[in-house]
């Protein structure tokens, strides 16, 4: 019988002779790969700087602190994410405020954004889920109201565009190269960001707070990215363009083929880089019962997310009693299919065969 996984990390010879060089080179942490990594991956993203870090939760870390949000602040975000984007507004010592979603996007409504601002509130964290930037129009209208600053979690998001503008642009920018993620490093993250005083900071927190060697201005972290990393990283981001047409590819076929579930759409003005490709089953159906059957016939799913933050157990006192009804509902409904650029062509037909069999 088939088996397909749910995701698959794409590595050719080049990304092994990649890492054998740097392993050969005697420079293994934050050489001259992760500089060269930092350029490539910034001139992508059309902004100024990229600062190469050890993870998405780590970049994200990093953009609060560059925006100098800590004790007392809110920041405002979606519930219906991976929990790292919460954690990371924890990690700063400030107060995730979850705001509902759009049942169509999955992201954030942009629409409930500003009842949810308070005098504390500093900065709003839009979520670009499965690959699908939020409405960053209104999201910037309502920052410009109220003096807020933009922490983008791209992480599932690079080369996603809005208006023609890519993820990470925006305001500062964080993704994640995890394995599973749509270019990958095994682990690793990035920080992106036209702000030359944010972007220093960073520098500065991922090692130690040290400006120069051994001087120390503030407490930092070790979030350093190895030459190794950034190695394969470099040869991703060059085949990135290809990965991303096929992820698009896939996911049009799905579009065109499926119909026995909610399938989703990509929304103007968003050019959609498919991280996940998110179904809905329909009302009053059982997704566990769809899950399992799909599992049995040798295809992989994911459930992305099962409870929305706000929900999770390390969650509940700082969230409080809140109803956020769209993320609950999702999160009872919603299940992903493979959808990565290597998927043969019979096996999109017998994924569609399936689910459309349900
Ligand atoms: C993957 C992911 C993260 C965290 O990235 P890591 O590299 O695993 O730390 C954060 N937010 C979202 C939305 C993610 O998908």
């Amino acid at each position: 019988m088939i088996q397909i996984p749910i995701s698959r990390p794409h590595v050719t010879d080049a990304e092994k002779k990649a890492v054998m060089e740097v392993l050969d080179s005697g420079m293994l942490v934050q050489g001259p790969r992760t500089a060269q990594f930092e350029t490539a991956f910034a001139e992508m993203c059309g902004v100024r700087h990229a600062i190469a870090v050890s993870s998405g939760t780590t970049a994200l870390h990093l953009a609060l602190l560059a925006c100098e949000i800590g004790p007392g602040d809110e920041v405002i975000t979606t519930p219906f994410t991976f929990i790292a984007s919460a954690n990371a507004i924890l990690f700063v010592g400030a107060r995730p405020v979850f705001v509902d979603i759009d049942p169509v996007t999955l992201n954030i409504d942009p629409a409930l954004i500003e009842a949810a601002v308070t005098p504390r509130t500093r900065a709003i964290m839009p979520v670009h889920l499965y690959g699908q930037m939020c409405d960053m129009d209104q999201i910037e209208a309502v920052a410009a109201r109220h003096g807020l600053k933009i922490i983008e979690d791209a992480c599932q998001a690079v080369q996603a565009t809005y208006h023609g503008k890519k993820a990470g642009s925006f305001g500062i920018g964080a993704f994640s190269f995890y394995a599973t993620k749509n270019m990958m490093t095994g682990e690793g993250g990035m920080i992106t960001t036209n702000d030359d005083c944010a972007a220093e900071k960073c520098r500065m927190l991922r090692q130690h707070g040290m400006k120069q060697r051994y001087i120390h201005e503030s407490l930092g972290y070790n979030f350093r990215m190895t030459d190794i990393q950034a190695a394969i990283g470099l040869v991703q981001l060059d085949r990135l363009p290809a990965f991303t047409a096929g992820r698009q590819a896939n996911a049009a076929f799905y579009n065109e083929t499926i119909q026995s579930v909610q399938t989703p759409r990509a929304k103007e003005p968003c050019g959609h880089v498919w991280h996940q490709y998110t179904v809905q089953i329909n009302h009053g159906r059982d997704r566990d019962a769809a899950v399992s059957r799909l599992n049995e016939r040798g295809i992989g799913t994911g459930i992305y997310y099962p409870v929305p933050v706000h929900q999770q157990q390390s969650m509940r006192e700082i969230a409080g009693d809140i109803r956020l009804p769209v993320a609950e509902q999702m999160a009872g409904t919603v299940f992903s299919l493979p959808v990565y650029p290597q998927l043969t062509r019979e096996e999109l037909e017998i994924i569609a065969s399936e689910v459309n069999q349900l």
